[in-house]
């Protein structure tokens, strides 16, 4: 039988159900993990040995703080240990409830959710969300609330139609040269508004993640030489162990053809302590490699992540960031600017912003798509070029990645095309041999 890939690499085995799902049940929760470290100061353990030097990570000091409150038997040396934060993730209402303030819609609404995408946040990031506000904009980003359970129209489980794109289980073919091979169901943290969420956190499902799973896709990659491009993603595809990574890494640069591999990953923004020095060799072996984090919010931006951006880019891993607009929670030029400054700090571009896909359950974090162009409208021109992603719409039923830009062409005034720049101001250039713009003149003018 095939092994499952994914959940395995985070979760020891005492800790999981047989079907290979985390089990609440058996899981320790912070109150057993403070309960069984304290003790009475003659019978403490030796402390646990610090790890090398090259292993710390800075610990800030809300992340001190709340390790403090939470988990208050526990070193710095396990904090930093990230199969120690994988395993005490927070994932059941009793965990929620020692970590925060719970409002009763937060209550019900993690009380009601069953299947995929579970509640799983990680004692790192939980540590950047504000305990007693459930308006806090990491909070409600992993947090469920009621209306996760509203349906409005427009909304689908598989929004961008990628299981009907899939050209082998977990391999979507969609553009002509490049695919994305869904690795792993695994994530450390699940976001609310997640594009897959109808199979993430759930193995077992419609993607079973399994060896032969892997081998049907490499081989469909390895009969396909226009394929030059492949995106790995999941779930999480960091969250796998380093020999897993190294295996699937090894046999997609064994592929002639491939000319690029890319991975998309939260784990530096969530879980940065799973960059070790072993995962930056291991990921070194494959250059060139190149990453995309998903980053949301400037609370992101702590010395814990530098310190992980920073350990890929010295490995010349070029980095980019993803990043979902969200109602309430990042939709304004005062809440990105400071975030894509702060990765262009920690040398990553930002690349993409994304209007929130029509999942099923998410019009609460949609926006209107105005508000993306504002946006952008916003930072070009105000700010560095660096800093200003694509604004980019993922059309519903399979289309792709359409970009979205405001509208900088005003008209034309006979060889001349009018533009407008990002102060308002109208300037021409002589255009002779061009009609950009004639339409809307015309419009004018009628
Ligand atoms: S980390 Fe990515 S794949 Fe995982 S839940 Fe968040 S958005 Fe979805």
């Amino acid at each position: 039988m095939d092994s499952v890939i994914g959940a395995e690499p985070l979760e020891p085995p005492s800790s999981r159900s047989s079907n290979g799902h985390a089990s609440n049940g058996s899981a320790a929760t912070p109150s057993q993990t403070a309960r069984s470290r304290v003790a009475p100061a003659n019978q403490r353990p030796i402390p646990v040995k610090t790890p090398p030097r090259s292993e710390t990570f800075p610990l800030s000091k809300a992340a001190l703080a709340f390790r403090d409150r939470v988990f208050p038997g526990a070193t710095t040396a396990e904090w930093n240990d990230w199969r120690w934060q994988a395993r005490n993730r927070i994932r059941s209402i009793e965990h929620l409830e020692r970590a925060f303030d719970l409002s009763a819609d937060e209550r019900e609404a993690v009380s009601r959710h069953k299947g995929s995408l579970p509640v799983g946040i990680t004692p790192y990031y939980a540590s950047l969300m504000a305990q007693g506000d459930a308006m806090d904009p990491l909070r409600r980003t992993h947090i469920p609330v009621g209306q996760e359970y509203l349906r409005t129209p427009g909304e689908a489980d598989d929004p961008l139609g990628e299981d009907g794109d899939a050209a082998a289980p977990g391999l979507v073919h969609r553009y002509p040269d490049r695919v994305l091979f869904l690795a792993t169901g695994f994530c450390s943290t699940y976001c609310r508004y997640c594009t897959r969420s109808r199979m993430v956190g759930e193995p077992g499902g419609e993607y079973t993640f399994s060896h032969s799973q892997w081998d049907k896709a490499l081989d469909y990659i390895e009969a396909h030489p226009e394929i030059r491009d492949v995106l790995i993603s999941g779930g999480d595809p960091l969250t796998m162990a380093d020999e897993k990574l190294d295996y699937l890494l090894g046999r997609l640069h064994a592929i002639k053809h491939l000319e690029f591999i890319r991975m998309g990953s939260k784990v530096p923004v969530v879980l940065p302590q799973r960059i070790t020095r072993n995962l930056i060799r291991t990921l070194k072996r494959h250059n060139p490699l190149w990453l995309s984090i998903h980053f949301t919010h400037p609370a992101e931006l702590t010395p814990e992540v530098t310190e992980a951006c920073n350990r890929l880019a010295d490995a010349g891993i070029p980095l980019g960031s993803q990043t979902v607009l969200l109602k309430d929670i990042n939709d304004s030029v005062d809440v990105l600017k400071p975030l894509f400054h702060g990765l262009l700090m920690r040398r990553v571009r930002p690349y993409y912003l994304y209007q929130c896909d029509p999942i099923s359950g998410s019009a609460h974090f949609r926006t209107p798509v105005e508000k993306g162009l504002e946006i952008i409208r916003g930072l070009r021109g105000h700010t560095s070029g660096y800093a200003v992603p694509s604004f980019v719409v993922d059309a519903p039923g399979g289309g792709g990645k359409i970009p979205l830009l405001p509208d900088y062409v005003v008209g034309r005034d006979g060889d001349d095309l009018l533009l407008t720049n990002y102060e308002g101001g109208t300037y021409r250039y002589p255009d002779p041999d061009g009609t950009l713009g004639a339409v809307l003149a015309k419009g004018r003018a009628a």
